[in-house]
């Protein structure tokens, strides 16, 4: 896509289809996919201090401190290959992560061109994060029902096997639903207030939710 910028924020709750669908606008518009999720589940898996820092909270289903986030995101974002833009999925997730991208970006002369909501009620959301499976290679994401591999318990893109992370079981979901409507919904709110806040129907197949969205990122 030509020189118009695409700063673009996932909203939605977990198992919206959020990853899903960054992955997708990544792709299409060569901008950098950024989650915030990815990168501490890639810090755990290498031992580092800040996986140490996250792990705990990321097993309950609880938010890790915004300190631990913001700075973090903030840094990736001054990148080189972020010139044209980027997808932030899971951040922000609560309103100071916000206020700290957003003074940021101030900073520069910048600001967030949409945030777009994947819409999903609450009750289809368990089904998706039970039968959601990740790849321990290569973080990719597929679905036993709605997005299978071709070969089952195996990536289609590295082979690597597949399984059902420690956060998407039954009480864990509960749980970051609960953390969801506490503490990110609002977000919902801080962005329509913004004018930036586009909302999709998330509970479409995975083409007709995209399509959704590149009509909103190329009106
Ligand atoms: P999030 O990043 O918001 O947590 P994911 O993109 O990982 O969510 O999607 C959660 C699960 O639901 C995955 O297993 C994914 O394959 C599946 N999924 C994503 N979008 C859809 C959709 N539109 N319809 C059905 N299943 C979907
Ligand atoms: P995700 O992969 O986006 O579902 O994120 C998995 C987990 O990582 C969340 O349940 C949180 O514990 C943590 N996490 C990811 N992004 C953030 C964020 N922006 N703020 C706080 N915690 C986060």
């Amino acid at each position: 896509m030509g020189e118009r910028a695409m700063k673009i924020i996932m909203l939605g709750a977990p198992g919206a289809g959020k990853g899903t669908q960054a992955k997708k606008i990544a792709e299409k518009y060569s901008i950098p996919h950024i989650s915030t999720g990815d990168i501490f589940r890639a810090n755990i898996k290498e031992n580092t201090p800040l996986g140490a820092k996250v792990k705990g909270y990321m097993d309950e289903g609880l938010l890790v401190p915004d300190e631990l986030v913001a700075d973090l995101v903030v840094d990736r974002v001054d990148k080189d290959d972020c010139v044209n833009g980027y997808v932030l999925d899971g951040f922000p997730r609560t309103i100071p992560q916000a206020e700290a991208l957003s003074n940021a970006l101030d900073n520069k002369g910048q600001s967030i061109d949409f945030a777009i909501d994947v819409e999903v009620p609450d009750g289809n959301i368990v089904k998706r994060m039970s039968g959601r499976r990740a790849c321990i290679g290569c973080g990719a994401t597929y679905h036993l029902e709605f997005a299978p591999p071709i070969k089952e318990g195996h990536c289609d893109k590295c082979e690597g096997e597949l399984i059902l992370r420690d956060d998407d079981k039954a009480e864990t979901v509960m749980k970051r639903l609960s953390v969801y409507h506490e503490q990110t919904m609002p977000l919902i709110e801080y962005y329509k207030k913004a004018g930036k806040l586009r909302i999709v129907d998330g509970t479409l197949d995975i083409d007709e939710v995209f399509n959704a969205i590149a009509e909103i990122l190329e009106a």
